[in-house]
């Protein structure tokens, strides 16, 4: 019963248990899914971004080698200038980001400028890409990180190239100025989160663009960081870490350029990325949730309810055992003499009417000793009642002890007379129980003063029952043991007598 409430409460709990346990895992795909599906996005986009951004650093290269090719042109500077702001003009369509191109000699002083004329004395000798240039003689193309334009102030990307004189001396620089805020415009036009960036660097960690801008973040150097040296690595790639620029945490993809030194980045707020996704987790704990309350709910009244009926399935079988126990006294206190312990008269009568019946059907023969204390009046007299009782229930122990077999009984039969029922047994044998019961009220050796016997002694009627299919045969055997008892006590007692000559009817 017991084991009932466990195995219910063990199917609820493993019920809760597994429900929990799949919408948690259902929960945790799903996120991992949206995470998947934010990298996705963020990687296609990063990897039209690089295309776009190979696009106009190509062109940048074109117009770069077709300024070279028109300076080695013969002709007066003028004419170079008209040339190369002709060249400016037609590739202005191509190149939205372009600012301008300058041409600066050997020292750095600026020759030709595509957006007019230039100041006296210009000279940008000391600009990184002019000392790259001077000083590595490699005709690659240079992408600078950020700089000011010396004439408007404003931020812009240098794409460079060397120039050189016939003899491959260093001859100057012609470079191309990218405005910012034109790739800033471009970048713009992508629907982006609140939290999402898109970025442009090169491969070394020199921030080129960042939208969205500020100004803050122009020119900032990467190189160092822990994030870009771990996470950008390869060409491509997708990464999850906390911004060391704004500590946002964010979902970042990136893709190198494989014609240029520069990388493209795309981020969005990983918190921005999973919005959707916590909205539909929170709705499914609240379904789920309220659910598995109203299960166990119901569960626990269940469980309830079966230790209640166990309970009063319990006390109702202790009612019913109680019952049997009270039964079981009552048929002992119907069955049984309470003086002495042996079986009442009510009892005896209805063990001698069944074993006459059985000695009937079967037939076996049935004795029967009929026992009376002698001269019982005057030792009640003489030592009192209690004393008497005392007596008659050391004589009850000392018969029930002289019978041997299972079958035998020794009853009260009425006041200080003993019937002993032998079933199975013949004169002979009831002789013998006679003889011995005899000996052992004698060995008990109470004191009876009045008796000319000295002690307490019992005399016995003994008879066998002779035709047990004649009317009523229990009670002839009981009169033929009453009639030899009679002789016994005539005998001068302390004696058996058994009715050998009696015979039924
Ligand atoms: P006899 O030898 O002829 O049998 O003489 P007796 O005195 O034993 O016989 P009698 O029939 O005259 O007396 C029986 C006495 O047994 C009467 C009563 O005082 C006593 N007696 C009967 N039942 C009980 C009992 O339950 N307790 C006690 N203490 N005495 C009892
Ligand atoms: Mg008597
Ligand atoms: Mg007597």
């Amino acid at each position: 019963m017991k084991r009932d409430v466990r195995l219910a409460k063990t199917l609820l709990a493993a019920v809760m248990i597994s429900v929990s346990a799949a919408t948690g895992w259902q929960l945790w795909t799903s996120r991992e899914q949206t995470l998947a599906a934010a990298d996705t996005n963020n990687l296609n986009l990063a990897q039209a971004l690089n295309i776009y951004a190979e696009g106009i650093f190509t062109q940048s290269d074109m117009l770069l080698q077709g300024v070279t090719e028109t300076l080695k042109a013969d002709g007066h500077p003028h004419a170079h200038l008209q040339r190369v702001q002709s060249l400016v003009e037609r590739q202005k369509r191509l190149l939205d980001p372009l600012d301008g191109v300058a041409v600066l000699d050997a020292r750095g002083d600026w020759l030709i400028y595509s957006k007019g004329q230039v100041p006296p004395g210009t000279n940008s000798a000391h600009r990184p890409y002019f000392v790259h240039h001077r000083d590595t003689r490699s005709n690659d193309v240079l992408i600078s990180p950020p700089l000011r334009n010396p004439f408007t102030g404003e931020w812009g990307i240098t794409v460079s190239r060397r120039l050189e004189d016939d003899k491959g001396q260093f001859a100057g620089v012609v470079v191309i100025g990218l405005g910012l805020q034109n790739f800033l415009r471009a970048f713009g036009t992508i629907a982006l989160p609140d939290t999402g960036t898109i970025g442009l660097s090169t491969n070394t960690g020199q921030m080129l663009v960042l939208y969205p801008y500020r100004e803050k973040y122009v020119g900032l150097d990467f190189s160092k960081s822990v994030n870009f040296q771990r996470h950008f690595s390869g060409t491509s790639g997708t990464a999850s870490f906390r911004s060391s620029v704004d500590g946002t945490k964010r979902l970042y993809a990136f893709r190198k350029s494989d014609r240029y030194p520069v990388l493209t980045t795309v981020a969005v707020g990983r918190d921005q990325a999973l919005q959707a996704w916590r909205h539909q987790a929170l709705l499914t704990l609240a379904v789920v949730g309220a659910l598995l309350t109203a299960v166990a709910a119901v569960g626990w009244k269940l469980i309830i309810n079966i230790g209640r009926r166990i309970r009063a399935e319990a006390s109702l079988m202790a009612a019913r055992e109680d019952l049997l126990q009270a039964n079981r006294r009552l048929e002992i206190l119907a069955t049984q003499d309470p003086l002495t312990g042996l079986a009442n008269r009510r009892s005896f009568d209805e063990v001698l009417a069944q074993e006459s019946r059985r000695a009937a059907r079967e037939g076996t023969a049935l004795s029967l000793l009929l026992l009376d204390l002698d001269y019982f009046k005057s030792f009640n007299d003489a030592y009192g009642h209690v004393a008497g009782d005392q007596c008659l229930r050391a004589v009850a122990m000392a018969l029930r002890r002289s019978i041997r077999r299972p079958g035998d009984l020794v009853a009260r039969y009425g006041g200080e007379e003993l019937a002993i029922v032998l079933p199975s047994t013949g004169l002979q044998g009831a002789r013998k129980v006679a003889e011995l019961m005899l000996e052992q009220v004698r060995a008990l050796g109470i004191t009876h003063s009045e008796s000319p016997h000295g002690q307490v002694t019992v005399s016995i009627g003994v008879a066998t029952l002779q035709d047990p299919q004649s009317h009523a045969p229990e009670q002839r055997l009981v009169e033929a043991a009453d009639a030899a008892l009679y002789k016994a006590k005539q005998g001068g007692r302390n004696c058996w007598v058994s009715q050998e000559e009696w015979v039924a009817g």
